[in-house]
């Protein structure tokens, strides 16, 4: 698929500073989506990744290996047979048509097994102890049995069908490097080590705080222009799944005492997420009110839709995002700058999403000063895929936060892409299949 398209560039590795209609002066205030994510990386390098701590190894999972995983045995433990069949010496079956006595029977979990005799095999099951002398095993389907006999249709081959002791896991090897993430396969392995805990990198905590005088809590029915704060539930979700460990700060209203004291509950925070109040109007106190309490913002607006008003920052340990209030914003925002925060933090290495090439399947109009990430629908088209943006990119329509494979990249420097352009998509999820 990528070798039909032209190359596209990666959102993450994208450089240079933008043209903006506006002007060096705009261009200074304003920087671009993939500027924004190397200064939030850059800013939080040294904090992470963060300490590590030794769990069980079910809730290591989805986390990074703080620790090489050395093997104290081996794997396999001992020789055994890859298949259901016979284990002989292959010198006693040179040539089709050999017979040998089936001298014992070797099950999986056997032991005490005594020698093969010479010129004898046994019968052994997937997984059972080679005997001493067997170094052969033939599969059932190439062997007659003729009561205690058995009949080899073929010749035998050394070594053919056998898995070796410590063939998989060496004694002493290290089968997982330190900062491997842990899926379900590296518990398995894990657990054939015997290793029942593992040491794994702590997962990033981070505060949530929603602001603005609308918002009730969710248990309580909204007033007149009153609604529920829907982004702290959605954010935590979504802090979650990047592998955060996320709690809710109190609501504030649009005041700077409100904001001070719920910010001030966020210390001990690895990240401090705040939505609402970050644009330009008299309202919007976040940022002045978290400058005044000591964090040093690196900006505070990206050429991007949605999401301009988007700030990052470090408050002492803590990394400090202000995201816009609008929920669609609030979560593009979130997805794009937060969660691979939240990964560098919690030592998972490799990219937060894949961004792959993709074609669109409809024009699109644009602001030709921004980068916009567009909420699409991705499926398989002979093979490439295929981006065709929801219907409504309205950045408060809540319907439009979920429903969607990808965010479609839309480069700045065209107010119109047609039909067919290439673009790349951060893929959230797998596409949809090909139709019929
Ligand atoms: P703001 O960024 O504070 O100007 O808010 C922009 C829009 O997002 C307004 O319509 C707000 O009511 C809405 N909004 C702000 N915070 C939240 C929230 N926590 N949950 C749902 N909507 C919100
Ligand atoms: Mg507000």
């Amino acid at each position: 698929m990528s070798r039909r398209g032209a190359p596209v560039e990666p959102l993450v590795e994208r450089r240079g500073p933008l043209d903006f209609p506006g002007g060096p002066g705009r261009s200074r205030r304003v920087i671009d989506p993939q500027a924004a994510l190397r200064r939030i990386l850059s800013g939080l390098a040294e904090q992470g990744p963060l300490s590590a701590e030794r769990v069980p190894f079910g809730e290591a999972l989805g986390r990074a290996l703080a620790e090489e995983l050395v093997s104290e045995r081996a794997l396999p433990p001992f020789d055994n047979a890859q298949m259901d069949g016979y284990a002989l010496r292959a010198a006693d079956a040179r040539r089709p048509g050999a017979r040998l006595p089936v001298a014992f029977v070797s099950a999986a979990g056997s032991s005490d097994l005594p020698p093969l005799p010479p010129g004898a095999c046994a019968r052994i099951y997937t997984g059972a102890p080679m005997p001493a002398g067997a170094d052969s095993v033939e599969m059932q389907e190439e062997v007659e049995r003729d009561g205690d006999l058995a009949r080899f249709r073929r010749a035998a081959v050394a070594g053919r069908f056998v898995r070796r002791a410590g063939h998989d896991v060496a004694p002493g090897s290290a089968p997982l490097a330190a900062g491997s993430l842990v899926d379900a396969g590296a518990v398995g392995l894990a657990a054939a080590l015997g290793r029942t805990e593992l040491l794994v990198h702590r997962r990033p905590r981070v505060a949530i705080l929603a602001t603005g005088d609308e918002l009730v809590p969710v248990y309580r029915s909204p007033g007149p222009g009153q609604i529920a704060d829907s982004n702290s539930h959605m954010l935590a979700a979504a802090a979650r799944e990047a592998g955060g460990e996320p709690f809710l700060l109190p609501l504030a209203g649009d005041s700077r005492a409100a904001i001070r004291r719920a910010v001030s509950a966020a210390r001990g925070a690895d990240l401090l997420v705040t939505t609402g109040g970050v644009s330009v109007g008299d309202r919007d106190l976040t940022r002045e009110v978290l400058e005044s309490m000591g964090t040093r913002l690196a900006f505070w607006k990206v050429a991007m839709r949605p999401g301009k008003p988007v700030a990052f920052g470090r408050w002492g340990r803590t990394g400090v995002f202000g995201l816009p209030g609008n929920p669609v914003s609030a979560l593009v925002t979130f997805e794009l700058f937060v969660r691979p925060a939240i990964r560098q933090l919690a030592g998972l290495t490799g990219p937060s999403r894949p961004e792959l090439p993709a074609r669109l399947a409809v024009p699109f109009e644009k602001d030709p000063a921004l980068t916009y990430f567009v909420r699409a629908r991705v499926r398989l088209a002979r093979g490439a895929l295929l981006a065709e943006p929801l219907a409504t990119q309205s950045s408060g329509a809540l319907t439009s936060a979920t429903g969607f494979e990808a965010l479609a990249v839309l480069p700045p420097g065209r107010s119109r892409l047609p039909r067919g352009s290439r673009i790349s998509v951060v893929l959230l999820r797998p596409p949809r299949e090909e139709r019929g």
